[in-house]
């Protein structure tokens, strides 16, 4: 198998949501994960923007979109689309679980929220 810095296909993705909005109670809209170390965080288009603070603090270069029916990478440091392999499952969050998300913690205004 060849080894692609900053992607560690062996890694599962750290959970079903966001890991630093679970820990703060916050919401999410798209969720990525990094593809190193696994860490799940949301878009840019989320209110925190978790995905892109874990790599900035980081440096994991690599995030994958969780996103059922995605699989397209994002290079930060080329800042392009990546193509890459598969990582270890599951690839994507559960498909019962809404976007936003997670149920019950997104306000009815979501929408002014986004970046
Ligand atoms: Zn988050
Ligand atoms: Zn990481």
């Amino acid at each position: 198998m060849s080894e692609i810095p900053g992607i560690d296909v062996t890694v599962p993705p750290s959970g079903a949501g966001c890991q630093d909005c679970e820990e703060a109670g916050g919401w999410w809209f798209h969720l990525r994960r990094c593809a190193q170390c696994g860490h799940v965080g949301c878009c840019d288009d989320s209110p925190n923007q978790h995905a892109s603070g874990h790599a900035g603090v980081t440096g994991h270069p690599f995030i994958r979109s969780y996103e059922p029916g995605e699989s397209w990478y994002w290079n930060y440091e080329t800042a392009e689309m990546y193509d890459g392999p598969e990582l270890a499952p599951p690839n994507h969050h559960p498909v019962e679980q809404p976007v936003p998300g997670p149920a019950g913690r997104v306000p009815d205004n979501w929408q002014a929220h986004l970046h």
